[in-house]
C-alpha cells in the first residue's frame, strides 16, 4: 500500500497530463504500463498521471517511417504485420526475447523508453534502427534522435510518439540472460550495409553494461570501410580496447567482455552470410 498517493488523473491529451504534473512536479509520476513504477518506491509522490488509459495505442506506416504512439504496449509492437514486414521480422524475432507475454502486453513503448532501465533490450533495438522520439512538455514540443535522449529528455518531458525510419540495412541482435524471462545481463545489436564486401555502413550497440544502451561509434568508426572477413578477424582486438562494460551482480567484467567478442563477431558473420 502506497499511503502517499492523494490523487489519481487519467487526463485525455499530453496537453492536460502536461498541466496536472506542472501544478506538483516534486510529486508527481506519470503512469504508462506500470511494470517498472508498480517496483518504485512512491512514497515520494502524492500524484499519479495515468498516460495510457485514455490514450490510443496506433502504429501508423507512413511513406518515410512508422510512427508508433508512445503508449503501445510491446505485445503490439511485436505482432505488427507492417512493421515486421518491412523489417524482416525483426520486432516478432527480437521483442519475444523481452520478458513474458504477460509483461510485454502491460508495458508500452514510451514507458521502456523513458525509463531507461539498464539492461532494457528495447532502447538497444530500437538504436540499431533509426529511430526518434517526440517529447513534449510545458514549453517545447520537438523530436531527437533516440541517441540522443539522456541530454534532450529532463523531468517533466512526456514521451509521445515514437517515429522508426525505413531503410535497408540487415540487422541482428543477440543478449545473455540467465533464464529465458530473466532481464539480460549483456546485448549486442549490429546494423550492416555492404559494398562488394566491404562495410559500407555499420551499427554497434551493447546494452546492459550494466548500463542501458549506447552506439559504440568508436568500434564503428574502426570497422567501416574493412572488408568484411577483416573486420571480423579484427573486432575482438576493438572490444578490448574500446569496449566499457564492467562487473555487476551475476556477472564478471572479464564474462562480459568475452560474451561482447562473441556477440559481436558472430553478429558480423551472420549478417554477411559467412560460415564457420
Ligand atoms: C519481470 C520483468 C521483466 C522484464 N524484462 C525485460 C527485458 O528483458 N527487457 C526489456 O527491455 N524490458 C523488460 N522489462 C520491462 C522494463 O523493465 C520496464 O518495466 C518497462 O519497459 C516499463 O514500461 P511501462 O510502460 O510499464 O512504464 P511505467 O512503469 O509505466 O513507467 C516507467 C517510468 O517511465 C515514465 N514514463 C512512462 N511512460 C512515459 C512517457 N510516455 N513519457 C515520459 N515518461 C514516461 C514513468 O513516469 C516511470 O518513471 C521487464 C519488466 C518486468 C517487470
Amino acid at each position: 500500500m502506497h499511503y502517499s498517493i492523494n490523487n489519481f488523473y487519467k487526463p485525455h491529451t499530453t496537453d492536460e497530463a502536461i498541466s496536472i504534473f506542472e501544478k506538483n512536479p516534486d510529486k508527481s509520476v506519470f503512469l504508462s504500463g506500470g511494470t517498472n513504477l508498480a517496483k518504485n518506491n512512491l512514497s515520494r509522490y502524492d500524484t499519479i498521471i495515468d498516460i495510457k488509459s485514455n490514450f490510443k495505442s496506433s502504429i501508423v506506416n507512413s511513406e518515410n517511417f512508422f510512427e508508433i504512439s508512445a503508449c503501445t504496449s510491446l505485445q503490439e509492437v511485436l505482432e505488427n504485420v507492417d512493421l515486421n514486414d518491412y523489417f524482416d521480422g525483426f520486432f516478432k524475432k527480437y521483442f519475444q526475447m523481452i520478458g513474458s507475454w504477460q509483461i510485454r502486453n502491460m508495458a508500452t513503448l514510451g514507458g521502456s523508453i523513458a525509463s531507461r532501465v539498464g539492461w532494457s533490450d528495447v532502447i538497444s533495438l530500437l538504436l540499431l534502427l533509426r529511430t526518434e522520439v517526440k517529447i513534449v512538455n510545458k514549453n517545447e514540443k520537438k523530436w531527437i534522435k533516440l541517441e540522443d535522449l539522456n541530454k534532450g529528455m529532463k523531468k517533466g518531458h512526456i514521451i509521445e510518439k515514437i517515429r522508426i525510419m525505413k531503410n535497408g540495412s540487415k540487422y541482428g541482435y543477440k543478449r545473455f540472460s540467465r533464464t529465458e524471462f530473466d532481464i539480460g545481463l549483456l546485448n549486442c545489436g549490429v546494423t550492416l550495409k555492404l559494398d562488394d564486401n566491404k562495410i559500407k555502413d555499420i551499427k554497434v550497440v551493447f546494452g546492459s553494461v550494466p548500463v542501458a544502451g549506447k552506439r559504440y561509434t568508436e568500434i564503428e568508426n574502426a570497422l567501416r570501410g574493412e572488408e568484411i572477413y577483416e573486420a571480423i578477424e579484427i573486432s575482438p582486438e576493438l572490444v578490448n580496447e574500446m569496449f566499457d562494460g564492467k562487473a555487476s551482480p551475476f556477472i564478471s567484467r572479464e564474462y562480459r567482455f568475452e560474451l561482447a567478442k562473441v556477440f559481436l563477431s558472430e553478429l558480423l558473420m551472420e549478417l554477411a552470410g559467412v560460415k564457420l
